[in-house]
């Protein structure tokens, strides 16, 4: 097992999820198997109770890991599947070691950051790159990405404990990556002091950067990657731009062409074999249509719903239609606006707010045969506005909300929980399909699997009243259900489920491209 560190240093959000995600990729290209680890050194065991207006998108995976969203990103480019254990937090660090302590395992010891802390944090990113595959493979290269920026507090256990990898793994299985930032001054130059500073800062650490990755607008000239060689202690062929692309998928490309396989494969020793371009093909295939969407969303960043906006894209590069996205406020859009959009979209989400604005724009879609689909809340969502407006059901609402007629219930097994971190339906569930529905045409399979996160579900008491009503549940879990879709409008489908989560460029989600194809057919209608 060989291991690629990535560091960052100058400042947070510079994209080093990104970075990893394509060093992983240009070396999958080449036939290596490659897994990934996210240190996230906050202290919650994961990001499910996290605010993802703060925090971003909760990702989840198969096993029901509630975790940061760079886990997508490595799912999504290197078309893998992990699970909890690779996303390491302080909390679950610090978690282990007190279990371990209340146990009696370290009887006697002082137990302490060095060696306990780290060993524990050595352990974890074995343990989770080690860990084999569902085709029962193992990696070959696994990608150890510590969150947060190099000088951090929070970050000090991670970075000594990979400081500690370097030393006790032979020379070629260690690389370490920095990723940092070269700014333009006012002059419009590249500057490289904050990268100089941020490797003094890494060396404190007893920490040396094999390869320096510069985020910057356009490339770093052949002179200023001189002048960063030679202030940071590596070769010319170390230094590599991080220029801002289109789309982060082609990220991978311009790292390739700037030198990183080579440092790369110089560094781990590995083989040079012949590189599959698909990839790189599929990333820059050109568009021929453009379609364009509403979100109607309560939260004003767009980071919280990152799967949902990739998931669209996937499915449009199958298609060739670029899509465009429109986000919409959920308490403030006008309804007028609602015509000017090819499909609508309700995606997930928790509470109250807004619910009135998603209600009305799936009603829009349903009267006006907008194409529509609703992911989670959507769903449920897409299941009160039929009771509502088609079954007569004035006060239809969830249990979620409050008081009302609850056509949207809590899950019986919530009943009574106390904790909340972890405990909603969590993660892969199948679903079976009805035949000739609109579920069964966008799958072509009976059974499926995808992942899931709620607490909430469509009332089993009201399923009757509203298929007779029109509205078809065509897929379910034992006596749950999963989806609903109206035969009657050119495209209206709606998951308890969240097929984004296994959306890839590689591999589109059903229910998108289905989404997407219906939303051109709309607009040519127009
Ligand atoms: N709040 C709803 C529930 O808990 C929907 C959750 C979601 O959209 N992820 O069931």
């Amino acid at each position: 097992m060989k291991y690629v560190i990535i560091t960052g240093g100058v400042m947070s959000g510079l994209g080093k999820g990104i970075t990893a995600a394509s060093v992983g990729r240009i070396l999958k290209n080449r036939g290596y198997r490659i897994t990934a680890v996210k240190i996230d050194p906050y202290l919650n065991i994961d990001a499910g109770t996290m605010n993802p207006a703060q925090h971003g998108e909760v990702f989840v995976l198969k096993d029901g890991g509630e975790v940061d969203l760079d886990l997508g990103n490595y799912e999504r480019f290197l078309d893998i599947e992990l699970t909890s254990s690779h996303n390491i937090t302080t909390g679950k660090v610090y978690r282990t070691v007190i279990e371990k302590e209340r146990r009696g395992d370290f009887l006697g010891e002082t137990v302490q950051i060095i060696p306990h802390i780290t060993d524990q944090i050595k352990l974890s990113i074995r343990q989770a790159a080690e860990e084999e595959f569902s085709d029962g493979t193992q990696a070959d290269i696994c990608l150890v990405e510590v969150g947060g920026t190099v000088g951090d507090i929070e970050s000090m256990p991670f970075l000594e404990a990979v400081r500690q990898m370097r030393g006790e793994l032979p020379e070629h299985d260690y690389v370490l990556i920095h990723v940092t930032l070269i700014p333009k001054d006012t002059m419009g130059d590249l500057k490289t002091k904050p990268t100089q500073h941020s490797i003094k800062a890494l060396r404190e650490l007893g920490l040396y950067a094999d390869i320096i990755v510069g985020r910057c607008e356009r490339p770093i000239s052949a002179q200023t990657k001189r002048k960063i060689s030679a202030f940071c202690d590596l070769p010319q062929s170390g230094v590599i731009s991080a220029a801002t692309v289109p789309d982060i998928y082609e990220v991978p490309m311009e790292m390739e062409k700037e030198g990183l396989a080579d440092a790369l494969a110089k560094h781990l020793n590995l083989d040079q074999p012949q590189v599959d371009t698909s990839w790189y093909r599929l990333v820059t295939k050109e568009y021929t249509n453009r379609v364009t969407v509403a979100i109607v969303s309560k939260y004003g960043i767009e980071d919280v719903y990152i799967s949902i906006k990739e998931a669209l894209k996937h499915a449009g590069r199958a298609l060739s239609i670029e899509v465009k996205i429109v986000w919409l406020d959920a308490e403030r859009y006008e309804k007028c606006q609602l015509k000017d959009y090819d499909g609508i979209l309700i995606p997930g989400g928790f509470g109250i707010r807004g619910i009135e604005g998603k209600i009305g724009a799936i009603q829009f879609a349903r009267e006006s045969n907008v194409p529509f689909l609703g992911l989670c809340l959507g769903f449920q969502l897409c299941v009160i506005e039929y009771a509502r407006n088609v079954l007569g059901i004035a006060d239809a609402t969830s249990e979620e909300f409050g008081e009302g007629t609850h056509v949207i219930a809590l899950l019986p097994e919530q009943e009574g929980l106390t904790e909340l971190g972890g405990t909603m339906r969590l993660g892969d569930y199948t679903a079976e399909i009805k035949d000739g529905t609109l579920a069964m045409k966008l799958y072509g399979q009976k059974m499926i699997t995808e992942r899931h996160r709620h607490r909430y579900e469509a009332n089993p008491q009201y399923i009757s009243k509203l298929e007779k009503a029109g509205l078809i549940f065509s897929s379910m879990n034992k006596n749950r259900m999963e989806s609903a879709e109206l035969p009657t409008h050119p495209f209206f489908f709606a998951t308890q489920f969240h097929p984004e989560f296994k959306s890839r460029p590689t591999k589109p989600s059903p229910p998108y491209v289905g989404f997407v194809e219906a939303c051109r057919a709309n607009k040519l209608t127009k």
